[in-house]
């Protein structure tokens, strides 16, 4: 089971830091309900393209498993400035996003990969989802009908109510995560 976690730091502190990271601990296992710290189980280890540092970094991420033995959930603690699965981290991909929405030239290679995930980001599925959140945020905002203008909007929407609290506060409340490929795979998407 995957958790998103806020550290204090940012992407390049939490690389830096490595396991001297000041991961949480958890009181209860959501999946059989018992009321006994999580066990730290160790480390895995993933790569992440950061597009600012052009670069690939090292990213810790911290397991964890409950202590019934009838249960052993494990867990996995993704700090939330990464989106499960993805190798572009959440600024990046974000940042990707609104280029392609406002037409900036990008060099080949990040071109491919802006296009990639906007078809996702702005497929009316996966937008309607992001609608939903922000709604049962209460923010009432008009959203436009044209889908560059709504993609636009709820994307100024997710920056200004910053990208990995939506990205945490949204996980929580749909049990799915932005971006989460259930959310477009009933459309029509080709990776390029
Ligand atoms: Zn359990």
């Amino acid at each position: 089971m995957l958790k998103i976690h806020h550290f204090k730091e940012g992407i390049k502190e939490y690389v830096s830091k490595k396991k001297g990271n000041d991961f949480p601990s958890y009181s209860c296992c959501e999946e059989c309900g018992i009321q006994k710290k999580l066990y730290r189980h160790g480390f895995y280890e993933r790569y992440v393209f950061v597009l600012s540092e052009k670069k690939f970094v090292n990213i810790v991420v911290c397991r964890y498993i409950c202590q019934n033995p009838k249960c052993r959930q494990t867990y996995s603690v993704l700090p939330d400035f990464i989106i499960p699965y993805f190798q572009f981290p959440l600024p990046s991909i974000v940042e990707l996003i609104d280029k392609k929405i406002e037409g900036v030239p990008l060099t080949e290679g990040i071109r491919q990969r802006a296009t990639y995930y906007f078809k996702r980001y702005a497929c009316e599925k996966h937008q309607n989802w992001i609608l939903q959140f922000f709604r049962k945020s209460g923010n009432l905002d008009s959203i436009p009908e044209e889908s560059i203008k709504k993609a636009k909007k709820l994307l100024k929407m997710i920056q200004d109510f910053g990208e990995s609290t939506f990205l945490r506060k949204s996980t929580d409340t749909f049990s799915n995560y932005f971006m989460a490929p259930s959310l477009y795979q009933n459309d029509e998407v080709h990776s390029t």
